[in-house]
């Protein structure tokens, strides 16, 4: 797939780290967890769309934790794999309008959602708070990062880039691939959660939007996975590895550059 192209990549295999609670979404959750069990919270509520792999890792944690979990779900109300596994892990699901979703993060929509569940411990979507950047710092625990040029992951809600950034070395150089539309208001909020500035983001491969995705993504997934044997996400890891071999095509990285690509996991998303 990369045709005279010198470059070598290593792939942190997040996405094995676990079968069910897979990728960065158990990082986001660890010290998440550890606050909802200090202050003795009954139940964990979180947000997400009905394919949330937050959601999904929120619920089995639930359940290994003998906690209870409450999804606030974007849209009308469905069924799919994700949510199936989520209901079957003991979750509670709660789907409310998109117009309403939109408030998730407001304070009035808070106290109405906390008053609701009054034992509940709020997790925000993607647990973009301090807890789950906390995690995320932690991912590139123990990896030899003075061996790379670049460290490459998707980027939702920039938390786990955050971390990233967090754990790199002066020397490395972090990418952030958006996979979303506009994503680039971002910028402002990493500035804030990092102090390092070896990092940018990457605004070309969102293939039209968030959870968008067309036959080109969909054939340079199989063709990845035939030829390495491992599968990516459509949401996010699939992106971030078509942009990353488009810009090594486009020769946009030095001769014998080495990156680390996380992979951040999101393989239950697949499921129709
Ligand atoms: C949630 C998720 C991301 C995005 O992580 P953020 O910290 O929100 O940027 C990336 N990849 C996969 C597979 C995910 O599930």
């Amino acid at each position: 797939m990369l045709d005279n192209k010198k470059v070598q990549i290593d792939i942190l295999r997040l996405d094995a780290m676990h079968p069910e609670i897979s990728g960065n979404k158990w990082f986001k959750l660890k010290y998440n967890l550890q606050a909802a069990y200090e202050r003795g919270a009954k139940s964990l509520l979180s947000f997400g769309g009905a394919y949330s792999n937050h959601l999904h890792a929120l619920a089995f944690a639930g359940f290994k934790t003998k906690l209870k979990t409450i999804g606030i779900i974007r849209g009308e109300e469905v069924v799919n794999p994700t949510l199936q596994d989520c209901i079957v892990w003991g979750m509670d699901l709660h789907f409310i309008s998109r117009e309403k979703y939109r408030h998730k993060t407001e304070v009035s929509f808070l106290e109405e959602i906390q008053s609701k569940f009054p034992h509940a411990y709020i997790i925000p979507e993607g647990a973009n708070n301090e807890a789950g950047l906390l995690g995320c710092n932690e991912i590139l625990q123990g990896i030899p990062l003075a061996n790379y040029q670049y460290i490459a992951a998707s980027v939702g809600t920039a938390t786990t880039l955050c971390g990233l950034i967090n754990a790199s070395l002066g020397s490395n150089e972090v990418l952030g691939f958006l996979a979303m539309k506009q994503g680039l208001y971002l910028e402002e909020e990493i500035k804030q959660r990092t102090t390092k500035t070896n990092w940018r983001l990457i605004d070309d491969y969102h293939f039209g939007g968030f959870g968008k995705s067309n036959a080109e993504l969909f054939t340079f997934m199989d063709n990845f996975t035939t030829k390495h044997n491992i599968d990516l996400d459509r949401v996010y890891t699939a992106k971030m590895m078509y942009g990353m071999y488009d810009l090594i095509q486009a020769n946009r990285f030095e001769h014998n550059a080495k990156f680390l690509v996380i992979h951040t996991g999101g393989l239950q998303g697949n499921r129709q």
